[in-house]
């Protein structure tokens, strides 16, 4: 079976994780110091590498032959951390383990000693996913914990984790990655892979990831299955169900000059070309977005439209700047409606040749 890119190349050591420097850093330290708390709490969004970080730190504080507190890949424990059967490592999920009596035989856990190493170190993901009862359980075992313990507990939610249990951990607030991070590891790993890839298509995908690397990693995978030739901008809009960008601020730029007529022959044109309308009535609803928040906020251009390349970004620049805010309200609030109905009338395309015209006649 095919390994998962992300699990393929899953950080071995931390500097190989990227995107979370002060972590890793504070970590680190702690490891080198010999100073391991008890519990950890890791918060941020999803695929920013809590898990992998979590993992690192339980390989590396139960090494048997650390260099200066850093795992060195060789002994018997880090070589099996790193084939993912470790006996000391227990990882929940609590999404599925979110009830009292997964924390109690947990706790039961807790008071057996490590098998062959020095920790025995529980991983609980998704961790406000638990009961509320289920939640107090593990508050008395974080409270006493045995030494021989470390709890490294992962969110996406903080807010949904109780004080109590916050104040009794180590916090951690990952931060989401940011696109050139993502382009610089998917360059990397098509490199290994032997995926070629236009760098267009490269920046689509990372895009499309929101900050999350494993959903970036995986889009690539999927990529890479689709063909030998090199992957193409078009093969990642096919594959994200997206169209190309360009359409779009083709359309809005007929919109901008009031151009009631080439709008509307655009539409049926990009039908006749096989284009779906109703996609297309989608991505101007999240360009319309866009452009509202870019007139409100210029310098928010690059990270609200990170898969536009630099002149794309430059024309919806332009764009935004021949329309007035309250024009822009009334596009987002009029391609809304008519992306809300284009899928339930026979026509969806009608429903976007009356949202041009109310665009762009004048109120009476
Ligand atoms: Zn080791």
């Amino acid at each position: 079976m095919k390994l998962a890119l992300y699990r393929k190349y899953r950080p071995q050591t931390f500097e190989e994780v990227v995107g979370q420097e002060p972590i890793v850093q504070t970590l680190t330290n702690a490891l080198r110091l010999g100073r391991i708390s008890h519990a950890y709490l890791f918060t941020g969004p999803r695929g920013s590498g809590k898990t992998t970080l979590a993992r690192l730190f339980a390989k590396a504080a139960n090494c048997f032959s650390p260099k200066d507190g850093l795992p060195d890949n060789k002994c018997l424990n880090c070589q099996q951390y790193n084939a993912g059967s470790h006996m000391d490592l227990i990882e929940i999920d609590a999404a599925s383990n979110r009830g009292i009596d997964e924390m109690r035989e947990l706790r039961e856990g807790t008071k057996f000693s490590p098998t062959q190493s020095k920790y025995k170190v529980f991983i609980i993901d998704e961790v406000h996913m638990l009961t509320k009862e289920a939640f107090n359980a593990l508050l008395k075992t974080l409270e006493e914990p045995p030494s021989h313990i470390i709890f490294i507990l992962a969110t996406t939610e903080i807010q949904k984790v109780p004080p109590t249990i916050i104040s009794r951990c180590q916090r951690f607030d990952f931060k989401k990655l940011t696109i050139d991070i993502i382009i610089k590891r998917l360059t990397k790993l098509a490199k290994l892979e032997n995926i070629k890839i236009e760098p267009d298509a490269l920046r689509l995908i990372a895009a499309s990831a929101e900050g999350g690397l494993r959903d970036a990693e995986s889009l690539l995978d999927q990529a890479g299955i689709l063909k030998d030739k090199t992957i193409t901008k078009e093969d990642v809009e096919m594959l994200l169900g997206r169209l190309d960008i360009n359409l779009v601020l083709e359309f809005i730029e007929l919109l901008s000059k009031k151009d009631t007529k080439g709008a509307i022959q655009y539409l049926n044109n990009l039908i006749s070309e096989g284009h779906d309308i109703t996609l297309f009535s989608k991505m101007l609803v999240e360009y319309a977005r866009k452009m509202l928040v870019v007139k409100i906020n210029p310098e928010m251009l690059e990270s609200i439209a990170p898969e536009c390349a630099k002149e794309q970004q430059e024309k919806l620049k332009a764009l935004i700047g021949t329309f007035e805010l309250k024009e822009l309200q009334n596009f987002a609030e009029i391609f809304v409606g008519a992306n809300t109905r284009a899928p339930r009338i026979p026509l969806p395309i009608l429903a976007l040749e009356l949202a041009v015209v109310e665009f762009l006649s004048p109120k009476s």
